[in-house]
């Protein structure tokens, strides 16, 4: 019989995947099933094993999710069934999310259960605002309440007369869609109609948003401004310390919708620099690698590794693909044999250092004719022994180039090259809908498979504020087949390069 499963009601923070606990993150990696809240961020699902059933709920109201019951139903069921359930929740799931109510319903039905505190947005969403809930010269307590008054529930109304003595900052949640009723009820009871307000919406995320003014002209301001949920709203003297620590909103992509075009298995790191940076990145994967076609090739490079006197590698992803396939057929790393190595770009070269490889020749770029020159440069290669590894189908001329030096080369494919065409998380259609400032491309097949998708400068006349950025002169070559420059080119042709491009361009 299997074991009785186990439902984790998971805070899933404020919307910064960072601020997942580590025990969220631990849990998400062995779930079965995971439920998720509109509010989450999608980003965190990447977590989760590629086996785990994922329900999103939805917005009940607005686009036909699952209701409340339906969604516990659904967690028990799963449970029952001895499977592990990650219910991730908004923020901190005991805080205004219904969680109690989960929990209560999981006990009733005899479900074992177990909760992870989350970052809540309450301090999250203010902290991402630069205003600290308390502070020695200005307070030293905080309240919080719900702006949304529930009149089916007359035992937990609100007492603005009460809570308008109360000294201290006051953070509400749920409180945009009737900022004007609140605000006016706490004046009316007594507050200051000076005391400073600042709200929130989509804190700790690449679209926050925040607006301060005083309690007598927020609810003006926020309309002005289109402050729409989720937000929250922060009243009292911390506020005015905003203007000092708005550190988040000071970073320097903040602001900037930002396309990710490489392949959803390689974008993690460039998307999180990016957002480290404060940009809204839009994930939109304009490529994918699948096995070769012709898999016979690698097998008998495998088998023959000793007899090269180089190995030659062309991409980060090359060398991760070419040792996954190296891994299932040997367990020494010493199979690889004594071949020299030849990596294109510092990106190629980390990622072989990454398994302890040194290697002996870096061309720096990727055009087959300043590799074929390196390798000249560094020894004859006349009738030496060359294998590349790399993409199937790949350009020719770095082979010819090296046969043209006297060499014999093999040119394996290790993976194809594939157009991504699912849009994960709705990316691509908020993209159409609503352009960005960057795209940024990081190869000639993302400007290739990104333009047959998408009609790049139909795409650029939709949207004139849109720029492009290139990693270096092959993708920009590419792009300037379709008569396009990009606004940036990288230095460095790294994906930290096109970072630091970005951020120097200051546009
Ligand atoms: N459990 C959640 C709150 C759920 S209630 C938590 O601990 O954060 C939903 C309300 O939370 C929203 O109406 C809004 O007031 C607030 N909220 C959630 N995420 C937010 C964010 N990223 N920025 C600002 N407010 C947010």
């Amino acid at each position: 019989m299997k074991a009785k499963g186990t439902v984790y009601l998971v805070g899933a923070g404020p919307g910064d995947p960072g601020l997942l606990t580590l025990r969220g993150a631990e849990l998400l990696r062995v779930a079965d099933v995971v439920i998720c809240d509109v509010l989450v961020n999608p980003e965190l699902l990447r977590l989760a094993p590629a086996s785990a059933q994922i329900i999103e709920r939805g917005n009940h109201k607005r686009d036909g999710g699952l209701t409340q019951e339906q969604m516990t139903g659904l967690m028990i069921a799963h449970a029952k069934e001895g499977k592990t359930v990650v219910r991730l929740k908004g923020g901190d799931p005991f805080i205004f999310g219904r969680g109690g109510e989960e929990a209560e319903a999981l006990a009733a039905a005899g479900v074992p259960f177990a909760v992870v505190p989350g970052v809540s947005s309450v301090v999250a969403a203010a902290t991402y605002a630069g205003i600290p809930l308390t502070h020695r010269s200005h307070c030293s307590s905080f309240t919080v309440f719900t702006g949304h008054s529930d009149s089916a529930a007359p035992a937990t109304a609100l007492r603005y007369e009460q809570i308008a003595k109360i000294p201290g900052t006051k953070v509400v949640l749920m409180g945009a869609d009737n900022l004007g009723d609140w605000t006016k009820a706490l004046i009316a009871h007594g507050m200051a109609p000076d005391t400073p307000v600042a709200m929130v919406e989509r804190g700790t995320t690449g679209r926050q948003k925040s607006v301060a003014g005083t309690l007598a002209t927020i609810a003006g301001l926020a309309a002005e401004a289109k402050i729409t949920p989720p937000a929250i709203t922060i009243v009292g003297d911390v506020v005015k310390l905003r203007e000092k620590l708005n550190w988040f909103e000071r970073l320097p992509l903040f602001g900037r919708r930002i396309v990710v075009t490489r392949s959803r298995a390689q974008a993690a790191k460039f998307a999180r620099g990016l957002s480290r940076l404060g940009a809204e990145v839009l994930e939109i994967p304009a490529v994918r690698g699948e096995d070769p076609d012709n898999k016979q090739d690698f097998v008998d490079a495998l088998l023959a590794l000793n007899s090269y006197d180089w190995l030659v590698f062309t991409s980060a992803n090359g060398v991760s693909a070419f040792f996954n396939l190296f891994f299932r057929q040997f367990h020494d790393l010493r199979d690889i044999g004594g071949a020299k190595i030849a990596a294109v770009g510092p990106a190629t070269a980390a990622r072989l250092r990454e398994f302890h490889l040194q290697v002996d020749l870096m061309p720096e770029e990727f055009t087959g004719a300043k590799i074929a020159a390196a390798f000249a440069k560094h020894s004859s290669i006349e009738n030496t022994k060359i294998c590349l590894f790399r993409a199937e189908k790949a350009n020719p001329d770095l082979p010819r180039g090296l046969e043209a030096l006297g060499a014999i080369v093999d040119d394996v494919g290790l993976y194809k090259t594939v157009p991504e065409t699912e849009d994960f998380f709705g990316a691509a259609e908020d993209f159409l809908k609503h352009g960005a400032d960057w795209i940024t491309f990081t190869s000639g097949s993302t400007v290739e498979f990104f333009h047959a998708r998408f009609d790049l400068p139909k795409l650029l006349k939709q949207f004139p504020q849109m720029k492009l950025a290139s990693i270096g002169p092959e993708t920009t070559k590419t792009l300037a087949a379709l008569n396009l420059k990009p606004a940036v080119e990288a230095k460095e042709h790294t994906t930290e390069g096109l970072l630091k491009a970005l951020v120097a361009a200051k546009l």
